[in-house]
């Protein structure tokens, strides 16, 4: 397949093949034609596999194709997880639209609202990128109408979900609500049982896409997991790995932001170059850690979640969970930091105690047994823990009050029901069944 097979518009091509690209990848292979032909859709495909250029191609074509419906709206928008990650697709954005009259502009939390409010008023952008609960705030300011949006796009939606965004992203798309809107949603894990609940409420008959599963093992990312008794063991191996491993840039992920500083502080006694990023900092202070590490002033970058999605940075070789993700997907996000494009990566995750339910979670998504990895001179004690016992609770008889509510859940649940099956998915794990579980939302500093 070639890009002149897709039904780009030759602006476009010509551009595409300026910047170097030369084949599409499969997603982009799959996608692109249905974002041209104005489709709502869903599409998932693994990390680094292009899905940024999916949806931007589409919607530059309507730009160079159709006229506007309104004549200062914004005819579209982009929505992501992280305002790191709002900055980078900004950033192929606005490679993509040079030498174009487009015009776009970024509104991220955590930068001044009312420096944002006139570059709105004197830009009237064609495109805004933006993270949602910023882009909320904008409307509800009527800095930002959307009546004439064309597109909306959800890059990671399912951690937009997870973050709690869930009331800004209904709120948006009520402020977009016409006929004419296309919507697309992209992620590496849209298997999420709010997804498909916000899916049914925002899409249009979308067209389902998946390129590969989302617990598909990546051929590009060797993975290891390494036992670990307690914090120092886990530094001593993570010193091993840094001095043993042919590294580039590496990213360490933690548990908590207060992790990330007291890690940090480590490694730079011991000369490693680090640096902290961690959702607590103000937007300055992750603005030039970002541009640092991007410029190779430090060879690692110490961080949280806040990092997990969606970040394209090419010299990173390797991803090591100091602490495994809570969440099952994240896993999958955190190792695509690496091994983007085609290129090689390593990641290792290292599991304790406290990481042992979360790594069963994650053995259970990736539907694997996976075995431990040793290394010379450092192992230790720990070989997993056993299951905990769960007593059953017995069953009462119910009140007539409780009775009322449960016919009146089952009517909920029956509609819910039926709008998932188009979405959907369980996994059988041997004999147990893998369920997303709905969650309650993590603290979000990115609004
Ligand atoms: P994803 O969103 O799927 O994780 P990205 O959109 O961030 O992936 O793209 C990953 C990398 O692949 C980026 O550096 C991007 O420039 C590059 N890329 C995108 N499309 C192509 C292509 N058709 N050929 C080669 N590289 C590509
Ligand atoms: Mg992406």
């Amino acid at each position: 397949m070639q890009f002149k097979d897709l039904g780009l518009d030759n602006r476009l091509l010509r551009k595409i093949d300026h910047m170097g690209f030369k084949a599409p990848t499969d997603i982009q292979s799959q996608a692109i034609p249905v974002g041209i032909a104005g489709k709502d859709l869903l599409a998932s495909s693994k990390t680094g596999s292009g899905k940024t250029l999916a949806f931007l191609m589409p919607a530059m074509q309507r730009m160079y194709r159709s006229k506007p419906f309104t004549r200062r709206d914004p005819r579209v928008v982009i929505l992501t997880p992280t305002r790191e990650l709002a900055k980078q697709v900004y950033a192929e954005l606005k490679a993509l639209a040079s030498g174009t009259p487009y015009t776009f502009c970024l509104v991220l939390g955590g930068e001044n609202f009312n420096d944002q409010v006139k570059e709105l008023r004197n830009k009237d952008p064609m495109f805004v990128v933006a993270t949602p609960g910023r882009l909320a705030d904008h409307l509800e300011h009527r800095s930002l109408v959307l009546d004439g949006l064309e597109m909306l796009i959800l890059d990671e939606a399912d951690r937009m979900l997870d973050l709690g965004f869930k009331d800004q992203l209904e709120r948006i798309n009520a402020a977009a609500n016409h006929r004419r809107r296309q919507t697309m949603m992209f992620s590496a894990t849209l298997d999420h049982q709010q997804v498909n609940e916000i899916a049914a409420d925002m899409l249009n008959m979308p067209k389902r896409i998946s390129v590969g599963q989302s617990n598909e093992q990546h051929q590009d990312i060797e993975q290891q997991f390494i036992l670990c008794d307690h914090l120092d063991h886990k530094e001593a191996i993570l010193d091993h790995l840094l001095e043993s491993e042919d590294h580039q840039q590496v990213i360490i992920f933690t548990a908590t932001r207060a992790d990330t500083e007291r890690l940090t502080e480590k490694l730079n006694k011991d000369k490693r170059k680090a640096v902290a990023l961690s959702g607590g900092m103000n937007q300055t202070a992750r603005n030039n850690i970002m541009s640092q590490f991007e410029r190779h002033v430090h060879k690692v970058l110490v961080t949280t979640d806040v990092a997990s999605r969606g970040l394209d940075i090419s010299a990173v070789s390797h991803v090591i969970n100091f602490d495994m993700p809570k969440h099952a997907e994240e896993y999958v996000h955190r190792v695509g930091r690496t091994g983007r494009a085609g290129n090689k990566g390593k990641a290792f995750s290292l599991v304790g105690p406290k990481d042992w339910w979360s790594f069963k979670n994650i053995e259970a998504f990736l539907q694997q047994t996976i075995s431990f990895d040793a290394i010379e001179g450092l192992g230790g004690k720990f070989k997993g823990l056993k299951p905990k016992q769960t007593r059953k609770p017995q069953a009462k008889k119910p009140t007539t009050a409780a009775k009322k509510q449960k016919d009146a859940d089952n009517t909920k649940s029956t509609s819910v029901k039926r709008r998932d099956k188009t979405f959907y998915k369980t996994v059988a794990v041997g004999d147990s069944v893998f369920m997303p579980k709905k969650r309650k939302p993590e603290t979000n500093s990115d609004s």
